[in-house]
């Protein structure tokens, strides 16, 4: 059996974006040489999402004002957490949105469903952020 890890880097703009890493993934997948196995992707912080969904600006849309509903960012006086920190919101929507997504590997390829896409989610931006990308299979 084969395994491989490699991290991707991230420092978006935006204290909040939806960034398409599909074709990055892909790339990773090419260098472990894996045929058949899985791919697991996850954030390596509290405060960002990996998740599946449509390559779609409308949806994203939606979700950032789903996410403002249900955790809005301010006012950073309604969190506990916000006790020197502005970050509770973050904390809140990586939890809904998700930490990891696991892909099978057919063929060489991600097995996806129709329109599936993989998507860095960040909630607390404007720094340096990892996710971790691990192959395994043969
Ligand atoms: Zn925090």
């Amino acid at each position: 059996m084969k395994t491989y890890r490699k991290e991707l880097w991230f420092n978006t703009p935006h204290r909040r974006d939806f960034i398409n890493i599909t074709s990055q993934v892909e790339s990773v997948l090419a260098e472990s040489g894996v045929k058949e196995g899985f791919c697991l992707v996850n954030a390596m912080h509290i405060t960002a999402s990996i998740f599946i969904n449509d390559n779609e600006p409308g949806l994203h849309r939606d979700f950032e004002t789903w996410l403002e509903k249900l955790a809005p960012e301010k006012p950073y006086s309604q969190y506990n957490h916000n006790n020197g920190e502005d970050n509770a919101d973050a904390h809140l929507k990586r939890t809904i949105m998700g930490r990891e997504v696991v892909v099978a590997v057919t063929n060489g390829r991600l097995d996806f469903g129709p329109w599936e896409q993989i998507f860095y989610g960040e909630f607390d931006g404007k720094r340096k952020k990892r996710v971790l990308v691990k192959i395994i299979g043969e």
